[in-house]
């Protein structure tokens, strides 16, 4: 969408949600058991639906939260910490940047690389970061590519440092990470039921009232109104990373937003979405983007390692494969082929 549209639509949207805000504060919703919340924040709408009566202030701590966390990670505000790190290159940081830091650094090595924060000045040069879309030259992606390495970020203590010309860029596992977040605070506020939905990313906390788990849609990447499934769980997150989610065109051809970190080019690895399911939010975001990057064969083996990760791919040609203990529904009259793997 070009910027002025862009601009004019989350204007229009922020109005929009802003009454929406409002009306959902001033009713208590008693009588069905739950209220709902939706802003607009880390360029994404995010909705939460929180059971149970008396939940306004659990509401707003978490709606807090999540402005806390944007103004932590922006990548474009001058207050972040990222923005202070990636214009300074070394910075004293506060303790959760320097754990979140430490989990994508244990995620990059077990993905080889797959998953990368320092991809930032690739992602810069597609324009993903301010919505200026364009295509690079390979001269550019070549000079760029050379500033790019997670094994280059270094963390010591509460000191980060990162090289001249590099840069890094959580867009891949903040939003896991505030569900996980929203999750705790509404915990702490007495809200043991909710569904938290940032963008793509779906953190469920604890058990749906009366029912056997929330059952989330999976979207069908050929075609966003409509769904190619549903999972139903409890207590964990669903993440999905798409090449949908993000992109323009040009030429004929389509520029999405995961990068594959090794040749700075949008990753083409025979998928059109990845979602994967785990409890910890901030992982299942970072694994759903390197299992995309990766292509379905090598994340397949990472999910035989462990118990704990279930994923459902879907390829470019219409193949939905599902793998881990996962209870997946897929919807009848799809053009897809369905497979599960253990
Ligand atoms: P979304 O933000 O749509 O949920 P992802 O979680 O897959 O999608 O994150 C994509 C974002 O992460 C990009 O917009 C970019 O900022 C950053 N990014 C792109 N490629 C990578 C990568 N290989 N590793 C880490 N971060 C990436
Ligand atoms: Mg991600």
């Amino acid at each position: 969408m070009p910027q002025f549209f862009r601009k004019i639509f989350l204007a229009l949207f922020l109005a929009l949600t802003l009454s929406v805000y409002a009306a959902c504060q001033s009713s208590d919703n008693g009588e069905t058991g739950f209220d709902t919340v939706e802003i607009f924040a880390m360029d994404t709408v995010i909705s939460i639906k929180a059971y149970g009566t008396n939940t306004e202030k659990a509401l707003d701590a978490a709606v807090q939260e999540i402005y806390r966390l944007e103004k932590l990670f922006s990548v474009t505000e001058k207050d972040s910490e990222i923005y202070k790190l990636n214009s300074l290159k070394s910075i004293t940081a506060s303790d959760e940047v320097v754990n979140l830091f430490t989990l994508s650094q244990e995620i990059s090595a077990k993905t080889d690389g797959a998953f990368d924060i320092s991809v930032y000045p690739l992602v810069s040069l597609y324009g993903f970061t301010k919505g200026e879309y364009r295509v690079p030259e390979q001269s550019e992606l070549e000079a760029a590519l050379g500033c790019v390495g997670y094994e280059h970020i270094l963390i010591q203590g509460d000191k980060i440092e990162i090289p001249s010309g590099a840069g890094v860029d959580l867009g891949a596992i903040a939003k896991g990470y505030c569900g996980d977040r929203v999750a705790a605070v509404l915990e702490q506020n007495d809200v043991s039921s909710a569904v938290i939905s940032i963008g793509g990313n779906v953190r469920l906390l604890g058990q749906k009232p009366d029912a056997d788990g929330y059952s989330i849609a999976i979207r069908d990447p050929n075609d966003t109104q409509e769904y190619i499934g549903s999972v139903t769980v409890s207590d964990c997150s669903v993440v999905t990373s798409g090449s949908y989610q993000r992109y323009f065109e040009e030429n004929g051809r389509i520029y999405h937003h995961i990068i594959d970190p090794k040749t700075g080019l949008c990753a083409d690895s025979g998928l059109s979405s990845v979602t994967v399911i785990c409890k910890d939010g901030a992982t299942a975001d970072a694994l759903s983007t390197a299992f995309f990057v990766m292509g379905q064969e090598q994340a397949e083996q990472y999910c035989r390692q462990t118990d704990e990760i279930s994923a459902i791919f879907v390829s470019d040609n219409k193949e939905i494969s599902v793998i881990g203990e996962v209870d997946f529904t897929p919807v009848e009259s799809s053009e897809y082929t369905y497979s599960t793997a253990k």
